[in-house]
């Protein structure tokens, strides 16, 4: 089962006829390609050792899911609907740039700059001396301004930590072929569009692996 590749098991779990309807699959470590488990090593990103994966048939997203103490540990969600759109090599990037999350802590930057930023909204709305709807619009704009900025930056470093390991030409491969599919038109406050992604990952410099 080991040397199943995505596209077997996004046929398996998403294009199969007999499991329309069915909810999120988590995947055991023996159904999982072999290729992850490697990539995952390689990032030293330990992933929950019995089910590493979750397909949602239907998603058309990817996401990391950090382990939480006394539960489960490190998984990766993947959307079924994503995955049936992209190449072998754009998906293998898209793992990449999920374990990339995983592998620096992104969910604590974020926790820890939410808390903070919505400390500084308050701050900011308490030292103006203006109307209260205004104070609340200010600390409101201060708290999602920085956290869409913090989400922004974890985008653009789980890019460029992807591009270290599985190259830079994959993960441009990745981000023009969901700009093609008109994943990411508009910016969000969470994500860039494809194309900045892109276009700054073409521009940054990838420091070189260590040889081992
Ligand atoms: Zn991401």
């Amino acid at each position: 089962m080991k040397n199943m590749t995505w596209q077997d098991i996004i046929r398996l779990h998403v294009h199969c006829p007999s499991r329309e309807g069915i909810g999120v699959v988590a995947l055991p470590q023996g159904q999982v390609p072999e290729s992850l488990l490697i990539l995952a090593d390689r990032m030293n990103v330990a992933l929950d050792s019995a089910f590493p994966v979750e397909i949602d048939p239907s998603w058309c997203g990817a996401r990391a899911l950090p382990g939480l103490r006394g539960s489960r540990g490190n998984r990766v969600r993947l959307g079924g609907a994503l995955a049936g759109k992209l190449s072998p090599v754009a998906l293998e990037s898209v793992l990449a740039h999920e374990l990339a999350h995983l592998k620096c802590r992104h969910w604590e930057l974020l926790l820890l700059g939410t808390v903070l930023a919505a400390l500084g909204g308050l701050a900011v709305g308490l030292a103006v001396d203006v109307a209260t709807w205004i104070r609340l619009l200010l600390g409101g704009g201060v708290l999602v301004l920085a956290a869409a900025a913090l989400s922004w930056v974890a985008e653009y470093e789980a890019d460029s930590v992807a591009a270290r390991y599985v190259g830079r030409d994959k993960v441009a491969m990745m981000l023009e072929e969901l700009k093609n599919n008109h994943f990411r038109r508009v910016p969000e406050l969470t994500h860039p569009t494809d194309a900045l992604r892109l276009h700054r990952l073409r521009r940054i410099r990838i420091p070189r692996l260590p040889v081992p």
